[in-house]
């Protein structure tokens, strides 16, 4: 499932090519005809992530929201103006990024490809006449034809400019809302320390966690807690602090709570930023690069069962929480 930092970089694809132009809005598999009928023709005006759920907003007080949930994914076809961010994490831009172990510095346009294709966008310029696929990881299609493409399978919503199409596939919420139900909807999700990066969050996260009797691998899942972490980053986290996922949220130590916000923050900033989900720092220029090119190799515990622990050397294992998978050290997180 995408998790917050895919959504984040799919919301500023919409900011780039969207925001300011009038769509034509259809869905070709018909479930979300009516929405369509009623967005269509309208100005795109705003695009916000929050969490792992993204509104776009469009002139007349209406906002299509979407959550990819597990299947969704969206796929931009056309003269695809790429975000900045999204551009040099993928090396186009030319510059070095926050990390310069990632470019080459001889050889900018030398991007280490991850074997999953979770930055494989690497041959899109801006802009230019593309395809590439936004879910929980990213990837370029197969050369672009005509414009528009004819919609393949079971595209429940198309956003068309005159040069961009977005199709969103098998997504788990597609509706359209007004200003108090988007407003409604977000008062419910917890913070999100992209978009709410104060020490208000940060307190708010604190003080629910605490009075909680439920687990705190549960708490950091529950997106009314805090928005956007996923089976992926609830396990690293969890590892980062060497926290036992067991342990009730009113039982973990305040300054330890503080600190895996701070580390959701972090961790957060760095998938936007890449477009992949690094939790481990540190690591030389070479780790850096098998790192980001695969990810056997970026992480701490997930996906890991049955391996020995890089700190300790127990056995990784493997359990069930939430209905969802989740690894963990028993000795380190003890
Ligand atoms: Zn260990």
């Amino acid at each position: 499932m995408p998790e917050g930092h895919s959504v984040h970089r799919i919301t500023r694809q919409f900011e780039r090519n969207f925001v300011g132009h009038v769509v034509h809005v259809s869905s070709p598999q018909g479930r979300f005809a009516e929405g369509a009928a009623d967005l269509d023709g309208r100005r795109v005006v705003e695009a916000r992530a929050v969490g792992k759920q993204m509104f776009l907003g469009f002139e007349g007080d209406r906002w299509l929201r979407v959550h990819l949930g597990m299947y969704g994914a969206w796929d931009f076809a056309g003269d695809i103006r790429m975000d900045a961010t999204i551009a040099s994490a993928n090396g186009r831009m030319g510059q070095t990024n926050q990390r310069g172990t990632f470019l080459d510095a001889e050889n900018p346009d030398a991007v280490v490809f991850d074997s999953a294709g979770e930055n494989s966008i690497t041959s899109i310029g801006a802009p230019r006449r593309a395809r590439l696929r936004m879910s929980e990881s990213e990837k370029a299609g197969a050369e672009l034809e005509s414009f528009p493409p004819e919609p393949v399978g079971q595209v429940r919503v198309r956003l068309l400019t005159d040069t961009v199409c977005a199709d969103l596939r098998g997504p788990t919420a597609c509706e359209v809302l007004d200003p108090a139900q988007v407003e409604a909807v977000v008062a419910k999700l917890g913070p999100d320390p992209l978009l709410d990066p104060g020490a208000a969050s940060e307190e708010r996260f604190t003080g629910v966690v605490r009075r909680k009797p439920t687990p705190i691998g549960l708490l950091l899942m529950d997106q009314n807690v805090v928005a956007g972490i996923g089976n992926v980053y609830r396990a690293e986290l969890l590892f980062r602090a060497r926290l036992n996922p067991h342990t009730p949220g009113k039982l973990v130590p305040e300054e330890v709570v503080r600190g895996l916000w701070r580390d959701w923050a972090k961790l957060l900033a760095i998938g936007v930023e890449t477009g992949q989900m690094m939790t481990m720092d540190d690591l030389g220029p070479e780790a850096y690069r098998a790192a980001m090119a695969s990810r056997d190799d970026r992480h701490w515990v997930y996906k890991r069962e049955g391996l020995p622990c890089r700190v300790c050397g127990t056995n990784i294992v493997l359990e069930e929480m939430g209905a969802r998978k989740l690894y963990w050290c028993p000795r380190c997180q003890a």
